[in-house]
């Protein structure tokens, strides 16, 4: 059967599509935290970036790239933010790939991206440095 999103882009449930090509598909969230909040997903299921081909990854930022000028004009956002929820600790609730796009507009009571991860860790010089090797040796 597949994930909500399969079904959207199978027709078998409806959405407000705004953008679709071979490889991916947008259309606006069913609860929007902002007037024009769309989703930018691959069509192929996906649990999370990590799962995601490097070929579709491109297609998917591609389409990213040109939706956020069209939803930020849409609806005349004076920016907007640009969001996974990777990995259900994170809040992914629909284990389909999907990029968040909420406009955002001045003073409209939302906060940065910084908000999101609960209390920041107070990390070490030799701490931060050893995350930074690991990561680097992994990319
Ligand atoms: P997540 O928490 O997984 O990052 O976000 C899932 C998003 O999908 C939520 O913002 C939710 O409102 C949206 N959503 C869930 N079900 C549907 C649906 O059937 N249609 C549409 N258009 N959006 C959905």
């Amino acid at each position: 059967m597949g994930t909500i999103f399969t079904q959207i882009v199978e027709g078998e449930i409806p959405a407000r599509i705004v953008y679709e090509d071979e490889t991916t598909v947008a259309f606006l969230d069913a609860n929007p935290l902002a007037p024009g909040h769309t989703l930018v997903i691959p069509k192929d299921e996906y649990e999370r970036l990590n799962d995601v081909p490097d070929d579709v990854a491109t297609e998917l930022y591609a389409t990213i790239h040109r939706l956020v000028p069209a939803v930020e004009e849409a609806v005349d956002a004076d920016a907007s933010t640009v969001a996974f929820n990777n990995g259900e600790e994170a809040g992914q609730e629909v284990p389909h790939v999907h990029c968040h796009i909420v406009p955002r507009f001045e003073g409209d009571g939302g906060g940065p991206i910084h908000g999101i991860a609960g209390e920041a860790p107070d990390l070490a010089d030799d701490e931060l440095d050893d995350i930074a090797d690991e990561i680097e040796s992994r990319s």
